[in-house]
């Protein structure tokens, strides 16, 4: 498992700023597609000249996110995964993934991305409702977002998933369970489904600043996600990750990958990027010289300048454009594992966590454990440690009491 690689590529261009948006996006009129994505090609072949051991792997994802990637002029995503597939060579990627947004959405651009050997659409519906929808400062309709799915289908996608927000200033108890009932009776393959947080930095920041901003109470917003859980789950959808709903077989890979600590390339302006040591693996095998003392370090992370015209600059006069990079500590590693775990509603497999750090996890946090399984916060059978549904309610604080 640990010989594959996912690549992630960060699309920054937006139509506008949603108001409650902290992402690495800026709004634009026309995006330097040809730049851009220019840029991302070369990075890639940068980190190979500097890491040529990453050919090793097979590529097993890749996740076209934003920002708006569905901006991009199709023909550049085209030549995007066409590049990809060329440094990387070998079989086609399990799975690759483009985030759309409805309002960008026509059957040409679509029917292009499939051609393109794209075959999961993440689609950012947020909402079924239009005075929600308007609220979030959306570019696009319900009707648009129904459409965009219909288009998809017709495009050939057997595999959709749907974004939708709760919480949202004024937002109803009733008028979840529509979005809801409305996102399952379309029947993606995938729904992702949000609680609003207001960021820093964001137009809803002020506005909360000033107490202009009506959101649901914390106690609304806890039944919120009980009551979304409680429909999705009625409607046959397996309910897999703290966020994240699917019909069997349909996980997101490439979000498994960062649950499960997987390597990870990231492209672009602001990608993060996850590269475990090489000597932690051998043939495939899981040789834990770290935890054995052999080495310190368990991998490197690293981020990009996050401007994107900063980032193209950079790329242009150098082939890397990296911002900040650390190295991990097995420590770090293993306490990123217990949070990461634990936002699979399967919980930490307890052998696989031994396997990967040489210490049981109850060795490591045994009277923790306990205190939380008394609470009712924690469930153990013989295989894993997972949160119940009131640990999930309640994941923040049994996370902080783990780690
Ligand atoms: S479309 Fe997405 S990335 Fe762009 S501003 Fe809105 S929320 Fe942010």
């Amino acid at each position: 498992m640990n010989n594959t690689i996912g690549i992630y590529v960060h699309i920054p261009f937006c139509r506008n700023k949603c108001p409650y948006c902290d992402f690495n996006s800026i709004a634009v009129n026309s995006a330097p597609d040809d730049i851009y994505i220019d840029a991302a090609l070369k990075e890639l072949s940068g980190h190979i000249k500097e890491r040529p051991s990453l050919l090793n792997k097979a590529l097993d994802t890749i996740y076209i996110g934003g920002g708006t990637p569905s901006l991009v002029e199709p023909h550049n995503i085209k030549r995007l995964i066409g590049g990809i597939r060329q440094v990387f060579s070998g079989a086609a990627p399990d799975e690759i993934t483009i985030e759309i947004n409805p309002g960008t959405a026509t059957w040409d651009r679509l029917a292009v991305f499939k051609d393109a050997g794209i075959n999961r659409l993440s689609i950012g519906i947020q909402s079924f409702n239009e005075k929600m929808l308007k609220t979030l400062g959306r570019i696009h309709s319900a009707e648009d977002s129904v459409r965009c799915y219909e288009y998809a289908r017709k495009a050939g996608f057997n595999n959709i998933g749907i974004d939708l927000i709760f919480g949202a200033p004024e937002q109803s108890i009733k008028e979840l369970e529509d979005d809801m009932e409305t996102a399952a009776c379309l029947r993606p393959e995938h729904i992702s489904t949000y609680n609003l947080t207001i960021e820093n930095g964001t137009s809803f920041f002020t506005l909360q600043k000033s107490c202009e901003l009506a959101l649901p109470s914390e106690e609304e917003q806890t039944l919120m996600y009980e009551i979304a859980i409680h429909i999705l789950k009625d409607r046959g959808y397996n309910h897999y990750e703290i966020s994240n709903f699917s019909l069997a077989g349909f996980e997101s890979q490439h979000n498994n990958r960062y649950w499960l600590g997987m390597d990870y390339l990231g492209l672009g302006a602001g990608a993060h990027s996850y590269i475990s040591s090489p000597d932690r693996y051998i043939r495939g095998q899981a040789l834990d010289r770290a935890s054995k003392g052999q080495t310190t370090d368990w991998g490197t992370r690293w981020w990009n300048e996050k401007n994107p015209y900063a980032y193209m600059q950079l790329i242009k006069d150098t082939d890397h454009a990296i911002a900040g990079k650390e190295t991990l500590k097995r420590q770090e590693a293993l306490e990123e594992g217990i949070f990461l775990g634990l936002r699979r509603l399967t919980g930490i497999d307890t052998s696989w966590f031994s396997t990967r750090f040489n210490i049981s996890l109850k060795d490591l946090c045994a009277s923790k454990i306990s205190a939380l399984k008394a609470a009712g916060l924690l469930y153990e059978d013989a295989n894993s440690i997972r949160l119940t549904h009131k640990g999930l309610l309640l994941s923040n604080e049994v996370f902080a009491e783990l780690i």
